[in-house]
This record gives structure tokens, C-alpha cells and sequence, in this order.
């Protein structure tokens, strides 16, 4: 995502404490707590300017959403989008996805979403990837017994990528996998990158991870 330096993006967002969580850590096995239900929890991961997160909580009023984003120019706008909305089911974090794990206790979320992530094609910025090999223990860790992972992309080396790296991990298998130009099921949400894309005419990767409940 082409970043611009946002103005005061930073004391926005913490004088936002409500809707942009300042100590995610201090919330760790405590978020059905602080939504004040015991829905379940779904995140996305680099959610941008927030766009499917406030559809997706708009639909899902049983659902609880968090979306993690790690530069403050860009959640600030997600921001915004929630202040003039407020919506009781979602929350964001200003934070990198590496430390997923010191935010969400073992089995505290559902669904994992990565839409349109970095593909970072250098192969000495792989580490970069959100579905690099260390991110996956990261995101089982968090996940519950029948939790999932779901990817939308569309850039083949990165869908490519993340199939292999989820393939050779003990923690997920691959549960299903599609292309397409677009999915019209009932309660499907687009994102701000994937609605551009599709204007463009773009393919659009998906996967499905699920948790290996095999494992040792
Ligand atoms: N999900 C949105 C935005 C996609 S762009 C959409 O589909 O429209 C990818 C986003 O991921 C960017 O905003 C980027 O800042 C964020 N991101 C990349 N790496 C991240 C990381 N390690 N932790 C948190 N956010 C990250």
C-alpha cells in the first residue's frame, strides 16, 4: 500500500482509546470481556483503511472483529470510518501481526483473514510475508480447535508462496482453494483492494487454512 504520511495520524488514534485498543497485550485472554459477549472473535490481519471489517461487522452483529494494522496512516483511517459509525463489534490494533501472540490467549479467535497482503517478492524480504513459516505457529497458537485462515490475493507468486508455506507446516492444512473473477454468495465482502482489483479485471486468488487438529 503506497503510504502517506498522515497528520496527527498518531494522536488520533490515541485519543481514540474506544475503538483502537492501546495495550492489546493487557487484553490477552480478555477480549470476549471487553466486547462485553461471548461471540466468537474473527481478526484481519493488515486491515488497511478498514473497509471489510466495518461491512463485515455491519453484517455480522453476532461476530466480533478486531483488525490489526501496523502503520498508524493508514488505521487512521479505519478510524475515522468507525468514529462516524460507531459499531459495538469491532475494535482495532495499532501493532505488528509478529506479535499476534502476545495479544490473543490459545483458542481466543476463529477466523484469521490476510486480505491482499504485501506480497514482498524479494526473496530476502520473505520473512515480510504474512504467511511466512513463522507466522503460522503464531496464528495456530491463537486460533481454537476449528479455526481457520483465510487468504485473498491477487498476486499468484504470493498465493503460490503461501500454498507452499502452508503445505509444509504441521499447523494448517489446506481446505480449499478457488479462483475467481468473483464470488457472489449471499454475505460475501469485498475489500478496498479487491474491489479495485476486480474493476481492473484482475484474478483473485483464495485459500482456505484449517487448523490441524492432528497434531501432536
Ligand atoms: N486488507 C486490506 C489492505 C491490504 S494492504 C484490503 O484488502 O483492502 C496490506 C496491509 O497490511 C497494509 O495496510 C499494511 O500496512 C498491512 N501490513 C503489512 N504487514 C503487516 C504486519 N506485519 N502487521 C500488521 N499489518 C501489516
Amino acid at each position: 500500500m503506497r503510504l502517506r504520511k498522515v497528520k496527527h495520524a498518531g494522536e488520533t488514534i490515541r485519543n481514540n482509546p474506544k475503538y483502537v485498543i492501546a495495550y492489546p497485550e493487557s487484553k490477552k485472554g480478555l477480549w470476549n470481556k471487553t466486547f462485553g459477549n461471548n461471540n466468537p472473535i474473527s481478526l484481519e490481519i493488515g486491515c488497511g483503511k478498514g473497509l471489510f471489517l466495518m461491512e463485515m461487522a455491519r453484517k455480522n452483529p453476532d461476530v466480533s472483529l478486531i483488525g490489526i494494522e501496523k502503520f498508524d496512516s493508514v488505521l487512521v483511517r479505519a478510524l475515522e470510518k468507525l468514529i462516524i459509525d460507531p459499531l459495538p463489534n469491532l475494535l482495532f490494533v495499532l501493532a505488528d501481526a509478529a506479535d499476534v501472540d502476545l495479544f490473543f490467549d490459545s483458542d481466543e479467535i476463529k477466523h484469521i483473514y490476510i486480505n491482499f497482503p504485501d506480497p514482498w517478492p524479494k526473496t530476502r524480504k520473505a520473512k515480510y510475508r504474512l504467511t511466512n513459516e513463522a507466522f503460522l505457529p503464531k496464528y495456530r497458537q491463537i486460533l481454537s480447535e476449528n479455526g481457520k485462515v483465510y487468504l485473498r490475493t491477487d498476486n499468484f507468486p504470493m498465493f503460490e508462496y503461501s500454498m507452499m508455506s502452508i503445505n509444509r507446516s504441521d499447523d494448517f492444512s489446506i481446505t480449499d482453494i478457488a479462483l475467481g473473477k468473483g464470488i457472489e454468495s449471499d454475505g460475501y465482502v469485498e475489500t478496498e483492494f479487491e474491489i479495485k482489483y476486480r474493476k481492473m479485471g484482475l484474478p483473485i486468488f483464495y485459500l482456505e487454512a484449517s487448523v490441524e487438529r492432528s497434531r501432536k
